[in-house]
């Protein structure tokens, strides 16, 4: 059953399985500077301010729905198999993602092979609104944690913290180059970027940013199908928005309200910094 959240949004339905579909809220066509997708349906906290902001400027935020949960159940040949909204842009993501939430799928099965095939065209279709519909040179992708961190141990990305990301760092992980620990703000919400220049502005700001590394796009180990890796891939300027769930946060502030000044930041960084943009 289609279930839309916002009254101006219109639903795309997957054709290669019709319970699967992407929430529209505005028109990818008048993206201009930066397009939104929030791929886990179950992290929604900043949706609302960002179609406010559509409503007046234009643009879109696109939406993958299904059941509410994080992850996507894929029906193969009467199998439920199960990935991440967030593994499915390329092949090797998408493999270690089903072998991760389906323990107990022979990867050598033809469901296997199926739903790898499936969560690959899923991928394509969620490209589709952000790279061919739309002239957005920044996807600015919509995420929120939890207090501390996730138990997503899927190479260490689930562990959302400024303070985790930078324990890694100082460990050897090599899919990030530099993280910065902002004044004043709660672990939990952080940027998380593709661009160097996006990193020295967001740092000059006072933000907790992560700049992740290239390598991503030549370490086999490194790709794990996300967005992130994706944009990198391809040299898109990629935004992601990590943001505490709850409404007030360890610090006392309103997190509501840095969640907002958040997204106010990627409008004014993506309008007045387009030169970034170019490769
Ligand atoms: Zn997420």
């Amino acid at each position: 059953m289609i279930k839309l959240a916002f009254a101006l949004s219109h639903a795309l339905t997957f054709p290669a399985q019709e319970d699967i579909y992407l929430e529209v809220i505005g028109d990818p066509q008048t993206a201009k500077a930066q397009i939104f997708y929030a791929p886990h349906e179950n992290e929604a906290v900043a949706n609302k301010y960002v179609a406010e902001k559509i409503k007046k400027f234009g643009g879109a935020l696109i939406i993958m729905r299904q059941q509410g949960t994080r992850n996507i159940t894929l029906h193969i040949n009467k199998n439920k198999v199960y990935v991440d909204p967030n593994r499915i842009f390329t092949k090797a993501g998408i493999r270690s993602s089903i072998k991760k939430l389906n323990p107990n799928l022979d990867p050598n099965s033809t469901v296997f092979r199926l739903a790898v095939e499936r969560a690959f065209q899923l991928g394509k279709f969620v490209l589709t609104q952000l790279q061919e519909k739309s002239n957005a040179p920044t996807w600015v992708a919509l995420h929120n944690n939890t207090e501390g961190f996730e138990g997503d141990n899927n190479q260490g990305r689930g562990d959302v913290s400024i303070y985790r990301y930078q324990a890694k760092l100082s460990k050897g992980a090599s899919f990030l180059i530099d993280v910065n620990v902002g004044y004043d703000q709660d672990e939990d919400n952080l940027f998380y970027v593709t661009k160097p220049e996006d990193f020295e502005l967001m740092r000059k700001y006072h933000w907790n940013v992560v700049l992740q590394n290239p390598v991503v796009t030549t370490d086999p180990k490194e790709d794990d199908g996300s967005l992130s890796v994706y944009a990198q891939m391809h040299n898109i300027r990629y935004i992601n928005i990590e943001a505490e769930r709850q409404d007030v946060d360890n610090l006392g502030k309103n997190n509501t309200e840095t969640q907002q000044e958040m997204i106010d930041f990627i409008y004014y960084v993506t309008n007045s910094h387009k030169s970034n943009a170019s490769p």
